[in-house]
């Protein structure tokens, strides 16, 4: 057999709506509403389930009666973690209505770029990004300043009780009607670049977030340590440092936890004391992060002695590889706080592996969820062109394996019920990275042990990470030629050691100057890309020239040559 099944499960999955789920496994796991559910890590500003509730009722009534927002509309949020955005995201879903999350740190032009993609009809922004960006970004889209909501100043989102309301959802002002979305129907539109190209819209449907997160708590409620603690612990308070615009802060931290009954302490920017502060005030138990947050606090002088931090359960690391130095690193740093992975992608809403707390091999990124199943292509068959899998059937025996066939190298794929619907407007990546048997062809290359432990080992896929965040190549190369003095570009991930981080590094072929000048002309090319670019794109890697960018016959980047041209001139340096 070579297609892997969880070792968990199969499970059933509600058949309905993201809202309806959230509330009704609010009500089961958490008795008392007037528990926290999201706190502001540093303003100490609050909302209780109960206040989540009502206002994600007032906040669909606002868009579906002020903004006329209709069923099967884009709203775009561009905000960053704050103690409203689930209110956000349960309002439009109640309005029937489609949530794109947008990274707020992108620049103008970038924000224009998704709302004429996505083809917004509001934005949900703050009053910062509204006075700075987003009014400029509109001009010449089909929104106007009256489909703006500003959530940080917006009356009827005020977090103090309405002194003329209830506090019940049945006293709804204005005639809100609520929808029902259909179970596969769009929930949201995340942007990911894939395996090429530029950013895509990944349809994700009601049914893909409740089944990932169905998915995950029922890995979890085969782990140990994670189900004594959510038995013992029924009101957790977890780590919401992770942007919620990505899919990882998104379903991982900000939803998973509500469902749980758990609260969120929400913090804006990362900033490592502020996440200590938190941990400590709050007793968080369970801190999702990405490897560059691991680094942080692994490099903190005086960790222990400063912060009482005995409450951390465990750290999960996810959205990026995490070295095993570091990991072990960190945990002795952290006091011997197991730091553990997960893996998946913006595509599969997101998790298809996380690890046990206890138990998983160092460098692994976990066992499949349930529902999932999973192939690792090795290579083509030369004469008929099918796939050559690896051997890592469910009907495995550990004693059938040697030592050489249980750790073969593919392309990992994957299927179940968390796969998107697929690429926005887009037949020609949907056929491309969705075979006929509906397996969805990830773009990274790993192997699964004979336990069915899974490591990641390399990347195909043109991705760059810049600490979780993603890069297009292809972006950034479309923006390097349309300066004067290039006439060439190709982007790749070096890596900043520094950071624990890829970074991308554009080579360039320049249109015709001497030589002498390359320097001064490929400082100049990065800094007149890094002005037009939202922070997390910059060129941390540097800019190059060459003379050629290697190029197959049709014209395709042959990026592993100069991946491993930077490879060589890094071990050199
Ligand atoms: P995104 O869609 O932004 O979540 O990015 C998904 C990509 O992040 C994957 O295809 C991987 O390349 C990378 N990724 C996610 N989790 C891990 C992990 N635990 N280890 C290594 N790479 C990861």
């Amino acid at each position: 057999m070579s297609i892997l099944k969880s070792d968990f499960g199969p499970i059933s999955i509600p058949d309905t709506d993201l809202p309806s789920f959230i509330f009704q496994s609010i009500e089961d796991a958490c008795p008392d509403t007037n528990l926290t559910a999201l706190v502001d890590g540093s303003s100490r500003q609050s909302i209780s389930y109960k206040q989540l509730k009502t206002l994600s009722f007032r906040f669909a009534s606002l868009l579906q009666n002020k903004l006329k927002v209709h069923p099967g509309d884009v709203v775009l949020i561009f905000a960053p973690n704050h103690i409203l955005y689930p209110v956000v995201v349960l309002g439009i879903h109640l309005a029937g209505a489609i949530a794109s999350p947008t990274n707020p740190g992108f620049t103008q032009k970038e924000l224009t770029h998704q709302i004429k993609d996505s083809e917004a009809k509001a934005i949900v922004t703050i009053k910062a990004l509204s006075d700075d960006i987003v009014k400029k970004a509109i001009i010449g889209t089909n929104i106007s300043e009256s489909k703006l909501v500003l959530l940080d100043t917006e009356p009827s989102l005020s977090t103090t009780p309405h002194p003329t309301t209830t506090t019940t959802t049945d006293d709804i002002e204005n005639g809100f009607k609520r929808y029902f979305p259909k179970p596969n129907d769009l929930a949201f539109i995340n942007y990911s670049s894939g395996t090429t190209g530029f950013p895509k819209g990944v349809m994700l449907t009601h049914t893909n977030i409740i089944s990932n997160i169905c998915q995950i708590i029922a890995l979890e409620s085969h782990d140990p340590i994670v189900s004594s603690l959510d038995r013992t612990q029924h009101h957790q308070m977890w780590l919401g440092v992770l942007p919620f615009f990505h899919i990882y802060g998104l379903t991982v931290v900000l939803l998973l936890a509500l469902v749980k009954g758990h609260g969120v302490v929400v913090i804006p920017k990362f900033n490592v004391q502020t996440v200590l502060e938190c941990i400590q005030a709050y007793k968080i138990t369970v801190a999702p992060v990405v490897p560059p947050i691991i680094l942080q606090l692994s490099q903190y002088p005086g960790l222990l002695d400063k912060y009482k931090l005995d409450s951390l359960v465990y750290l999960m690391s996810a959205a990026a590889p995490l070295g095993k130095n570091l990991e072990a690193k960190a945990s002795r740093r952290l006091g011997g706080v197991p730091i553990i992975q997960a893996y998946g992608l913006t595509e599969t809403s997101p998790l298809t592996h996380k690890c046990f707390v206890k138990g998983s091999p160092s460098g692994s990124v976990g066992k499949l969820v349930p529902n999932i199943e999973l192939k690792i292509v090795v290579g083509r068959d030369e004469k008929n062109g099918k796939e050559i899998l690896a051997n890592i059937g469910s009907t495995r025996n550990i004693n059938d394996y040697d030592d050489d066939d249980s750790e073969e190298v593919g392309e990992i794929c994957v299927r179940g019920p968390n796969l998107m619907l697929g690429y926005l407007r887009n037949q020609e990546a949907n056929s491309e990275s969705i075979d006929s048997d509906g397996f969805f062809h990830t773009g990274d290359i790993g192997y699964v042990d004979k336990n069915g432990f899974m490591f990641i080992s390399d990347r195909k896929k043109e991705l760059i990470k810049y600490k979780g965040f993603q890069i297009a190549p292809a972006e950034l190369e479309a923006m390097l030629v349309l300066h004067p003095k290039v006439s060439d570009a190709a982007v790749i991930p070096a890596f900043d050691k520094e950071r624990h981080s890829e970074v991308p590094k554009a080579f360039i072929v320049l249109s015709n100057s001497n030589p002498s000048d390359h320097n001064a002309v490929c400082k100049e090319v990065k800094e007149w890309v890094n002005r037009q670019v939202a922070n997390h794109k910059q060129l941390r890697g540097g800019v190059e020239a060459i003379d050629e960018i290697p190029k197959n016959p049709s014209g395709k980047i042959l990026r592993k040559i100069l991946r491993e041209r930077e490879r060589l001139s890094a071990r050199n340096k």
